[in-house]
C-alpha cells in the first residue's frame, strides 16, 4: 500500500456560544480548521483534522497548516501509511519542527491502519479502558457571575469537570474561581487554568488567595522556570501544558516534580503517534493527563476518544469533545457526548466519514 495524493479541505467551525476567550484578551469566533487527506493506491482514504486555538497560543496557525502540507506532502508520496513510524521519521527529516503540520497527515494515516486491519484506531492504540472517556467543559473568560452561571447550565447537561479560563486580572480571576467553586459539588473537579497569562507574582498571590479552595491550577505562567516557583509556593493540584510539547520537557518536569498533571494536546505534539509515546510515558511514570487537542470539530474530537480511552482509566484526568462546542459538524460517525462522557468508535479507523458537502473542495492537492 502507497500514499498517492495527500489534500487539504479547509472549514470554518463557528463556535456555539459566539466566541471562546481566554487569558490576555485572546479570543476567537470562527475557528479556521483543516482536514487533511490521505489516499492510497488501494483507494483507501484517512482523514485527520488540525485546528490551532487562532494564531496566538502555540506556535501554530491555520494557514501554516496547508502551507506546510505542500511543503512535506511530496516527501511522503510512496510510503506505506501504515508504517507510522518510517512516515515519522521521513516528516521529520523533510521538515524541522512545525509538529503542528505533521498533525494532521499521522491522524489519518492511523485512520487508513485501522481501515486496513479493520480495527478501531484505540484498539491498534492500546485497546480499550472502560466503558466511556470523562469529559471537562472549558468555560470562556467572562465575569465572575456569568462563569458561574454557565457552569451551573453546563453541569445540567452531565458535565462533572470544568476547566475555567483566568489568566485575566488577578483579583477577578480570584473571584472567578471562587464564584464557580460555590456552584460545584464537592465530587466536582474545577480547573483554574490562565494559559501563561500571570506573571509570577500575581499567580503566587492568587494561589494563596484561593488556598482553601478545591482547584486544581493550570499553567499560571508564560515559562517552565516561573510555573515551578509557582507550584512550589502551593499545594493545589498542579498542571503543566503549553510548556509540556515534547519528551524532553516531560522528563525535566518529572525530574523537578514540577506537576501532578500533563495537557497533552496532539497537534502540540506532532500527532497520535509522538502524542502515544508521551502518554505511554506518563502511565509508566505514574502522570495523569487531560488527554486533548488545540480545537477542532468531529474528526478532531473522534482521534480524541482514540487516544483517551486507549488511556487507563486512573491516568484520563480530562478530555473534550470541541464538536459539540462549534455549529458546524463535518464528518458522520464522531463521537457524541452523552450525560458528560464519550465513547470511541468501534468502527475500524477513526469511525468518521467527512461530510463532503460541509467541508467543500480541496484547498491543497499534492500528487
Ligand atoms: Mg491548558
Amino acid at each position: 500500500m502507497k500514499i498517492k495524493r495527500l489534500f487539504a479541505h479547509r472549514v470554518e467551525l463557528p463556535l456555539r456560544e459566539g466566541s471562546y476567550k481566554w487569558s490576555g484578551g485572546k479570543s476567537v469566533t470562527v475557528f479556521d480548521s483543516t482536514i487533511i487527506g490521505v489516499e492510497t493506491d488501494t483507494g483507501l482514504i484517512g482523514y485527520g483534522e488540525v485546528c490551532p486555538l487562532g494564531p496566538f497560543y502555540l506556535p501554530a496557525y491555520a494557514e501554516g497548516v496547508r502551507a506546510g502540507l505542500k511543503e512535506i506532502g511530496p516527501h511522503l508520496l510512496g510510503l506505506d501509511p501504515r508504517e507510522l513510524s518510517v512516515l515519522n521519521q521521513r516528516m521529520d527529516a523533510a521538515l524541522k519542527g512545525h509538529p503542528y503540520v505533521k498533525s494532521g497527515i499521522d491522524i489519518a494515516c492511523w485512520d487508513i491502519l485501522g481501515q486496513a486491519t479493520g480495527l478501531p484506531v484505540c484498539t491498534l492504540m492500546g485497546g480499550r479502558f472502560g466503558r466511556s472517556v470523562r469529559l471537562y467543559r472549558a468555560i470562556s473568560q467572562e465575569s465572575p457571575d456569568e462563569m458561574a452561571a454557565k457552569v451551573a447550565a453546563y453541569r445540567t447537561e452531565g458535565y462533572t469537570r470544568f476547566q475555567l479560563k483566568v489568566g485575566g486580572d488577578p483579583d477577578t480571576d480570584i473571584e472567578r474561581i471562587r464564584a464557580v467553586r460555590a456552584m460545584l459539588k464537592p465530587t466536582d473537579r474545577l480547573v483554574a487554568d490562565a494559559n501563561t497569562g500571570w506573571t509570577q507574582h500575581e499567580a503566587i498571590r492568587v494561589v494563596r488567595a484561593v488556598r482553601d479552595v478545591d482547584v486544581y491550577i493550570e499553567q499560571p505562567c508564560l515559562t517552565y522556570e516561573e510555573c515551578l516557583a509557582v507550584r512550589r509556593h502551593t499545594d493545589h493540584p498542579f498542571v503543566l501544558d503549553e510548556n509540556v510539547d515534547g519528551l524532553d520537557m516531560l522528563l525535566r518536569g518529572k525530574a523537578d516534580l514540577a506537576m501532578d498533571v500533563v495537557n497533552l494536546k496532539i497537534s502540540k505534539l506532532g500527532g497520535l503517534t509522538k502524542t502515544k509515546q508521551v502518554r505511554d510515558l506518563c502511565v509508566s511514570m505514574g502522570i495523569a493527563m487531560t488527554l486533548e487537542d488545540s480545537w477542532g470539530g468531529d474528526i478532531t474530537t473522534a482521534a480524541i476518544a482514540h487516544l483517551a480511552h486507549s488511556t487507563p482509566e486512573e491516568f484520563r484526568f480530562t478530555s473534550t469533545d470541541f464538536n459539540s462546542y462549534v455549529t458546524v459538524s463535518t464528518a458522520h460517525g464522531a463521537p457524541q457526548r452523552d450525560n458528560g462522557y464519550m465513547e470511541a468508535s468501534a468502527v475500524p479507523g477513526l469511525g468518521i466519514i467527512p461530510k463532503h458537502d460541509v467541508i467543500g473542495r480541496r484547498v491543497v492537492d499534492v500528487t
